[in-house]
């Protein structure tokens, strides 16, 4: 039995009750939406985690990928993102390592956090190609499917895969070439893979195998956006569309047969492109839970993608995107450091927010903010801010002489004059 499975059958276990509770719909609703492929609550048999319900209906979720690269090796640190991203209120982590002892580092890190943990497994799979090897086209077919069932019996709850390149979308992007290239490493270990080998990859061909796997260990399958654009002139081209077609049609396979399901999408969108981005996955997906990869808006903010990614998934949020991978001010420059993924998970949470008072009409948050700003009531202001240190640390530092007000405007506090004559 899979909870997808339970939900098909009209029973309502004490996740799905779980989730019901933390966001405010019934259990039916949770049960119909885990029973029709729109909802998963990602679980894993070898650990008990922080139930997090992702989909339809439900407040937009935030994830923050860590790890380490072949460059930085450091299990400490690895250890101390993953708690810093649990402190500024991520949903999920994914541990992405690929530089170091994969194995030991990823127990090291499950450990550490509460929260649902995700992974690529086709990353170690290549790695140790190269190491053992030479080169990730070495790569042996069986590893894919031996590193995906060690990991999930390390406690992983779900799994990007690399499930959607095969030859037809190998050969979209053959023919059309990128202005921006393949930024996905999944993506491009098994692009490289395939044509070196001259075979089709596995993870397609063997998908039954695949499936197997997933519901021995009940990881939940996250098909990924190996073709995601990695420049806005490139959005929405033939080679991502082609790489959804593809995953759309097994996602819908691996429901059927009992596994949850997430489908992944790009990327770098302009911003008037997102729209159509969000109405296609869905309908090709037949509304799978919707796990988008930013998206960035514009290619030319280095040092402050958190920002543009906010701006991506705020409006992705609004249109209907059910999960985000954030981004950190690094990207596209360095490994983030421990500050860099509290100051991204913050920034995510922010656009998860705002796409939440469209998609799901979530406001009391912000109409409370707007009753203690209007009291002057700091301690509600703090209570209800999205990170209550960092407000109360900014007003500590710069406290004005009448300390009902700020020193914004200080003595001509705009709220303390009108409050003396009207009671609103
Ligand atoms: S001083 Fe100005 S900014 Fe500060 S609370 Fe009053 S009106 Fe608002």
């Amino acid at each position: 039995m899979s909870l997808v499975t339970d939900a098909k059958a009209g029973i309502i276990t004490e996740e799905m009750r779980q989730v019901a509770r933390q966001e405010g719909v019934t259990e039916e609703f949770v049960r119909r939406g885990l029973a029709g492929g729109h909802i998963v609550i990602p679980v894993s048999p070898y650990r008990t985690v922080k139930i997090c319900g992702i989909g339809e209906g439900l407040r937009t979720k935030v994830n923050a990928s860590i790890g380490t690269s072949s460059d930085i090796v450091d299990v400490d640190l690895e250890v101390e993102k993953a708690k810093m991203a649990e402190k500024a209120g991520a949903d999920t982590l994914m541990e992405l390592s690929t530089g170091g002892d994969l194995t030991a580092i990823r127990k090291k890190v499950v450990a550490s956090t509460s929260l649902s943990v995700g992974s690529v497994p086709l990353y170690q799979a290549f790695i140790e190609a190269a190491q053992n090897d030479g080169a990730v086209v070495h790569m042996r077919e069986d590893d894919l499917f031996r590193v995906t069932a060690e990991q999930a019996k390390l406690g992983t709850n779900f799994m990007a895969i690399h499930t959607g390149i095969n030859w037809e979308t190998v050969k979209r992007l053959q023919n059309q070439g990128r202005h921006g290239g393949l930024v996905s490493r999944g993506g491009a270990f098994m692009t490289a893979w395939m044509l070196h080998n001259e075979k089709e990859n596995p993870l397609y061909a063997e998908f039954d195998y695949l499936l197997e796997i997933m519901k021995e260990h009940e990881v939940t399958l996250s098909m990924g956006n190996g073709m995601r654009a990695g420049a806005v002139h490139d959005a929405t081209d033939r080679a991502q569309i082609q790489e959804l077609i593809i995953n759309a049609e097994l996602a819908d396979k691996a429901h059927a047969d009992g596994v949850q399901v997430i489908v992944e999408g790009p990327g770098h969108i302009p911003m008037d492109e997102i729209h159509a981005n969000v109405v296609l996955q869905k309908r090709v997906t037949n509304n799978k839970p919707f796990y988008m990869l930013g998206p960035l808006v514009t290619d030319i903010a280095p040092g402050y993608d958190d920002r543009v990614a906010a701006i991506g998934a705020a409006i992705a949020s609004s249109y209907g995107a059910d999960f985000i991978c954030y981004v950190t001010p690094s990207e596209h420059l360095a490994l983030p450091t421990a500050e860099e993924v509290f100051e991204g998970v913050i920034s995510s949470r922010i656009a998860a927010h705002v796409g939440d008072m469209i998609k799901l009409k979530k406001r009391d948050a912000d109409l409370e903010m707007g009753h203690a700003r209007r009291d002057l009531d700091w301690e509600r202001q703090f209570a209800i801010a999205m990170n209550p240190a960092r407000a109360r640390q900014i007003r500590k530092e710069r406290m004005p002489a009448d300390s009902d007000a700020c020193t914004m405007c200080g003595d001509y506090c705009a709220l303390k004059i009108v409050n003396k004559h009207f009671n609103f």
